[in-house]
């Protein structure tokens, strides 16, 4: 397998080299200042790339800033045509892209094609919605009838993108494609386990948009994600773990720098007595496993009213049983890509089975690196490891409850806030979906909001703040400008020192006229 140098930051040439690592297949190391990324199963070299010291992260954002000030200066609609051209050659590059994406992440090529699909529709809707949502707006008050008020929404400049593994396309480019839609640059900094797929993006915005680096792509370990947090942006977008999520927020309080974080979730199904059971475990099924349950929106507790609940799991196991692992065309789920995170597999599965609960799918033996095979646990008491903590793994824990309500507040009870999941044939769905502490719900459906190009996504409490993606992403991405602009020269004057003695008298009747009536 060929593996690639990378040797520029922006758009860089693709040199080939046939190199077998000698490391653990999937970890990526340091060497000779290149961070080298592998393939999680052969361990064959994916690519190697400088890895930016924060001088280098200062360097690239300098670099950024002029490329932002031609990007605003573009307006809506120079900046969509150019976006367009990034869409189209996006498009034409599905097939490439999600190889590289299977390559480097093992996911299989399928998810991968429908992770470029659903980057692609989130950034067209972005591109086709700037103005609307950004435009400048007029507005009037009573106090101030001489005055035109606008309200205008401003790009930051440069913004630091900071992202995950798992999703290495989807999450990246939805803080991507609306910071750039809102007209910032972006200098974006890839998890370090997926610097190739991140360097792939950073070349392809280049072919599109060769005038500027509107994304930089800076590569390597924590280290360097840290210094884009200190080097000065206008903002920082971070999708990543809750525990890493923390640490940018210290970083970024500093200069008191604004932050959006996407971070991770434990999320939740809650099966009503009256749902369609069938549909409501294969939903589970795939909403626990997929991407081998790494992804930050994937169901891993299930609370099932007692009515369904045997019906519910026989279908479930029935369902997990035919998830097939590999890397081979054929499976559905591919290796776990961080290979750390098969310990916190291993020891959250090993805890809930010694504190009573029981392995119906899988178990400790179903975990066979790089792979884990699905596990499906019952029995599980509260105070297991797993019911706190994010598993990331294809690991799910199945409750009996008395009812949907029952388990709506047991499915509250984490400190996480993400997504989640309903399943009730009754408009109760929605009643429950509603009060469900998260950031997002699906009734009757899974993970159904992502993809869905108009909606915000993100979460609350221990799963971050602020939205990606819809009106609330691009917004996101702008600070808020007011002007006041004087039309007439009034005789009531309020905001001086010489002001008449009848503008006081006049500013009070005003009110009163406006507000007085409700005694
Ligand atoms: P991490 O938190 O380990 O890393 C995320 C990014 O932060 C990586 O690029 C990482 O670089 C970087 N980073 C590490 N240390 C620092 C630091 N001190 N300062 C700044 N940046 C730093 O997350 P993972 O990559 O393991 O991703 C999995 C997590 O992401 C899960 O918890 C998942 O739930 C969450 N997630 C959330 C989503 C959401 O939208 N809410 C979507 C997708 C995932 P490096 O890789 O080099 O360490």
């Amino acid at each position: 397998m060929a593996a690639r140098t990378h040797t520029s930051q922006r758009s860089g040439i693709w040199q080939t080299a046939h190199v077998a690592s000698p490391r653990p297949p999937g970890v990526p190391f340091v060497e000779n200042n290149c961070l080298v990324s592998t393939n999680p199963i052969t361990g064959v070299e994916v690519g190697r790339f400088q890895v930016a010291t924060p001088q280098l992260v200062a360097r690239a954002v300098d670099l950024a800033r002029p490329a932002a000030a031609w990007w605003a200066e573009l307006g809506f609609s120079g900046r969509r045509q150019r976006l367009a051209r990034v869409v189209s050659l996006l498009t034409h590059r599905t097939g490439e892209l999600a190889a590289l994406i299977h390559e480097e992440n093992g996911k299989p090529v399928g998810d991968a094609t429908l992770e470029v699909v659903g980057a692609v529709q989130h950034l067209a809707w972005s591109i086709r919605n700037a103005r609307r949502v950004l435009r400048t707006r007029r507005s009037w008050a009573a106090l101030r009838m001489e005055h035109t008020l606008s309200i205008e929404h401003q790009p930051y400049g440069v913004v630091g993108v900071i992202g995950p593994w798992n999703y290495p396309v989807f999450t990246p480019l939805g803080s991507i494609g609306s910071a750039l839609a809102a007209g910032n640059a972006v200098v974006f900094k890839p998890s370090e386990y997926t610097p190739a797929v991140g360097a792939y993006l950073a070349d392809l915005f280049a072919q599109a948009i060769p005038d500027w680096p509107v994304l930089t792509a800076v590569h390597g370990l924590g280290e360097t994600g840290a210094a884009l947090c200190r080097s000065g942006v206008g903002k920082i977008a971070f999708t990543g773990s809750t525990a890493t999520g923390r640490l940018v927020l210290a970083a970024c309080a500093d200069t008191l720098t604004p932050t959006l974080l996407e971070c991770g979730g434990k999320d939740a199904m809650i099966v009503a007595g009256d749902a369609d059971v069938e549909a409501a475990a294969e939903a589970c099924c795939w909403g626990s496993m997929t991407n081998a349950g790494q992804a930050c929106v994937g169901i891993e507790r299930a609370y099932v009213a007692d009515p369904v609940f045997d019906a519910f799991l026989a279908a479930l196991v029935r369902n997990a049983a035919a998830v097939r692992a590999g890397f081979a065309e054929e499976a559905d789920i591919g290796p776990i890509t961080m290979p750390a995170q098969i310990d916190i597999i291993r020891s959250q599965v090993t805890d809930a089975l010694s504190r009573g609960a029981r392995a119906v799918a899988g178990g400790p033996e179903a975990i066979q690196p790089p792979f884990v095979l699905p596990t499906v646990l019952v029995d599980v008491p509260d105070d297991a490891t797993i019911m706190q903590e994010e598993t990331f793994g294809p690991v799910l824990t199945v409750h009996r409850v008395r009812d949907a309500e029952e388990g709506l507040r047991r499915s509250n009870s984490t400190a996480y806030g993400l997504g989640g999941s309903v399943f009730s044939r009754s408009s109760h769905g929605m009643v429950i979906a509603r009060r469900m502490r998260s950031g997002m719900t699906a009734v009757n459906g899974v993970m159904s909001f992502v993809g869905s190009s108009p909606l915000p996504f993100g979460g609350i409490g221990r799963s971050g703040s602020g939205r990606v993606h819809g009106a609330a992403g691009l917004r996101e991405f702008s600070w808020t400008k007011v002007i006041t602009r004087r039309r007439f020269r009034s005789l009531i004057v309020t905001e001086s020192f010489g002001r008449p003695p009848g503008s006081v008298r006049w500013a009070d009747r005003c009110s009163r006229l406006l507000h007085g009536r409700g005694r």
